[in-house]
This record gives C-alpha cells, sequence and structure tokens, in this order.
C-alpha cells in the first residue's frame, strides 16, 4: 500500500519492512491502517534494534488496544504461541525481554515528549474528537515524531513461568473440566468465580 501523503516517509524501514508492506500488513491483520498499529511498530522497531538480533524474546504489551496487534505484526510472538502477554493496566507501552533470563526493554510513550507533536499527543490524550485528525494529518505526524516521542528502560521482568512450561493437565473436581495442575487443585474459574454465568440459570 502507498499513500500518497506519506510519500516523505518512503524509505522508512520499519522491523525490516519497507512502509508499504508494513501498511499492508497493518491492514491485513487489523482490517485498516491503525495510528496506533503504526505507533506500536516504531515502538517494537526500537525495543527490537536494543535488545538485538540474537536474542530470542518475548513480549508483554500493557494494553490490550492496537499494542497486541503491532507485536502480533511485526514480531514471531503471537498471543496464540504464549510469547505475548497482555497485561491491562491501560498504558501504551511494551516490553522486549530475553525469554531465557528476563533482561529487557521496556518502550513507553513519553507524554513529556509526546506533547512537542501537537497532533499526535492531541489524538493520543483524545483532546480532539477523531475527525479532527484524518489518517491523512495523523499518520505523517505519527512517523515524523519517530522515536522522539519515546522513552525507554532496561527491566527485568519477573514471572519468567508466564512464557515457560505449560506443566501436567488435570481434571478439576469441581468442574469437570481439564486445566493446568500447577494453577492448584481447582481450576481458576473454580477458585476465583468465572467471568461468566450460564445463561439459563
Ligand atoms: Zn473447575
Amino acid at each position: 500500500m502507498r499513500l500518497e501523503y506519506l510519500h516523505d516517509f518512503e524509505d522508512l524501514v520499519l522491523s525490516g519492512l519497507t512502509l508499504s508492506d508494513a501498511l499492508d500488513k497493518i491492514e491485513g491483520f487489523h482490517g485498516s491502517v491503525a495510528p496506533g498499529i503504526l505507533m506500536g511498530g516504531l515502538m517494537i522497531d526500537l525495543a527490537q534494534e536494543l535488545i538485538g538480533a540474537s536474542i530470542l524474546y518475548n513480549v508483554v504489551v500493557e494494553t490490550p488496544y492496537c499494542l497486541p496487534d503491532a507485536v502480533q505484526i511485526f514480531t514471531p510472538c503471537t498471543v496464540g504461541n504464549n510469547w505475548l502477554k497482555v497485561v491491562d493496566y491501560g498504558r501504551f507501552a511494551v516490553s522486549v525481554y530475553d525469554k531465557d533470563n528476563g533482561e529487557g526493554i521496556r518502550v513507553w510513550v513519553d507524554l513529556n515528549k509526546l506533547e512537542h507533536f501537537p497532533d499526535v499527543f492531541n489524538w493520543f490524550l483524545k483532546r480532539v474528537p477523531k475527525k479532527a485528525l484524518p489518517l491523512e494529518v495523523l499518520l505523517p505526524a505519527i512517523l515524523l515524531a519517530g522515536r522522539e516521542m519515546f522513552s525507554y528502560g532496561h527491566v527485568q521482568v519477573f514471572d519468567l513461568a508466564w512464557g515457560v512450561k505449560k506443566g501436567d493437565v488435570g481434571v478439576c473436581p469441581a468442574c469437570g473440566e481439564s486445566y493446568p495442575v500447577n494453577h492448584g487443585k481447582i481450576c481458576r474459574a473454580c477458585a476465583e468465580g468465572p467471568y461468566y454465568r450460564a445463561a439459563d440459570e
């Protein structure tokens, strides 16, 4: 996909993809060229560069919106292969870390930097109606800001068990469904209460 209003950024490479290929992948995966995914792509590109090409990494994102798709588009990490975890802090931040020792890089949107890019800032903080910032304004603004709107830090990710062993499978004595026995004596739904109730109850 070549968008005329992104002409100035044609030479950009994002996680090894040309901008045109990156836009195609975003649209194919997400259904539209969402600005948040482009922003996420820039964050992931930075994190990948910082952690280095030789590291087998896992990823945690801190929001369920857009960033998970950016990770699944621009890295081999997916929810389904369990190399990507989503924690809902509601923060637009991503940690990319060595799957063996948890050492990694956390990249976040730094509002002190973002305020130098008013269109992106206003969109990001929902300070203006969506219509006020059409894609032909917002996408170039995001690419122009690029890495200048992010900060990063080195982190040690705690819960490596997240990405590692599935362990033995048992049968929950309360509900009769299968579950990982390392979750406890009964499954988490039975222990903590499920997220649903049966509609006929
Ligand atoms: Zn159960």
